[in-house]
């Protein structure tokens, strides 16, 4: 997610949701889902969802079902199968997965919880369960299957049918709108990069344009610096109507959404991209490794954009906006699993902005090539998989020779004054 300040104000604005305390990373721990297939009805606003878990030992299985209706679970060999409205059910252990079938209906949710009545979805970072059976832990892999019938005529849905590498349930998404595809061009790997852009929109197609003018470049470099994209073999931007006041965007791989009046911001549209490895590819551990998600993009989005197109980079820009924000704010709590990423105040600008310096400090203290090294060789360690931030200290250790401790006290954990820390080399 690339956050601007009136995102987190959209953010703050929808609490009173009962749904928010924090999910431990080891809840659901017991049955895991390997693969959500979805069919949705997005006129009749009803969802058919088989989920399959992984083999368990343990009897029953739960999901998050908190804003759905469900009509009907059916066990694998065809028996209706026993539920509670809570979303548990009665699963025997068994030493290979099991599928369960749940048809339901589902309400439109505002304020980015979920299916939105303007045609797009976003469940990030708790609100899967408003839109399919899920486990929203960012931990929780899962492959998927997406199919959508009577979408409005006139209109195109932008989704993908299948993510074949395993995904956190916030990462699903559709967008439904008057869309033209441009396709911008293929990266060496044979990435097919395309952007969508709404006709709808103000001078979308000239702001999309321009936006994108690098991005198969961007794209190419983070394939061929960081390691081969997993979302499949076509990756795009698509342009949402988020409503007044959204300027960011989400790591909806492989189709990420852009607000619409963003579409324009080549350091938006790289954000995304990079998130194809670092909080999609690499999923978080626990909310609490948010940095390693959003601090590591804001890096490798300025990153990119220094080699594939100089001057282009907003390093200046984000220094600025750090120096007003509060240092007082967390960036990378030293628990997993206990907080809520929302009302314990991780989902501010500070995890992007120190997250963001930290690893520059690193790069202008040991060279942005060695740094380019260590976070390839995270990602060839966690990818389809998860990570902590803790590993990627240790990771740049092992592959630089360079010690960030002392550097991510400065950027990450020290919170001792309102001033924050001012960018520069690591010590
Ligand atoms: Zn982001």
């Amino acid at each position: 997610m690339r956050l601007r300040l009136a995102w987190v104000l959209l953010v703050a604005a929808c609490g009173g949701d009962p749904h928010h305390d924090p999910v431990p990373a080891t809840a659901n721990a017991a049955r895991e889902v390997i693969d959500t297939n979805l069919s949705f009805d997005v006129t009749a606003k009803t969802g058919l969802a088989t989920i399959t878990f992984g083999p368990s030992t343990a009897i029953g299985a739960s999901l998050e079902v908190e804003g759905l209706t469900i009509t009907q679970v059916t066990a694998d060999d065809g028996t209706d199968m026993l539920f509670t409205p809570a979303g548990d059910f009665g699963l025997d252990a068994s030493t290979k997965p099991s599928t369960v079938t749940i048809a339901y209906s589902y309400l439109t949710h505002e304020n980015f919880e979920g299916v939105s009545v303007n045609g797009w979805t976003l469940n990030w970072p708790y609100y899967c369960g408003n839109m399919f059976p899920c486990h929203s832990q960012p931990s929780d892999g899962t492959t998927f299957e997406l199919a959508l019938q009577n979408v409005p005529a006139g209109k195109t849905a932008v989704f993908p049918a299948t993510i074949a590498s395993p995904a956190p349930a916030y990462q699903l998404a559709w967008s439904i709108d008057d869309y033209t595809e441009i396709e911008l061009g293929t990266t060496t790997a044979g990435t097919m990069i395309s952007t969508w852009w709404r006709a709808a929109g103000s001078n979308e197609m000239t702001k999309a344009v321009a936006g994108t003018q690098h991005l198969v470049a961007a794209f190419n470099w983070l394939e061929t610096t960081l390691g081969a994209y997993t979302f499949g073999n076509h990756y795009g931007s698509v342009s949402v109507k988020w409503g007044p006041g959204a300027i960011g965007g989400m790591e909806h791989h492989p189709f990420i959404h852009i607000a619409s009046p963003a579409i324009g911001d080549e350091n938006t549209q790289v954000h995304e991209a990079a998130h194809g490895w670092f909080g999609d590819g690499i999923r978080l551990q626990c909310w609490e490794d948010f940095v390693l998600s959003e601090g590591t993009v804001s890096y490798l989005a300025n990153r990119a954009l220094d080699v594939v197109a100089p001057g282009t980079a907003t390093w200046t820009a984000d220094a600025a906006e750090l120096a007003t924000r509060n240092g007082t704010d967390p960036v990378w709590p030293q628990t997993c699993g206990a907080i809520d990423v929302i009302k314990d105040n991780l989902f501010t600008r500070a995890v992007y902005d120190r997250g963001e310096f930290f690893y520059k400090g690193i790069a202008d203290k040991i060279g942005a090539d060695k740094l380019d090294q260590a976070l390839a060789a995270f990602y060839a360690a966690h990818h389809s998989d998860t990570g902590h931030m803790a590993d990627m200290l240790t990771t740049i250790q092992t592959v630089t020779g360079y010690d960030p401790t002392a550097c991510a006290q400065i950027w990450l954990l020290d919170r001792s004054s309102t001033t924050p820390p001012v960018p520069g080399p690591c010590p």
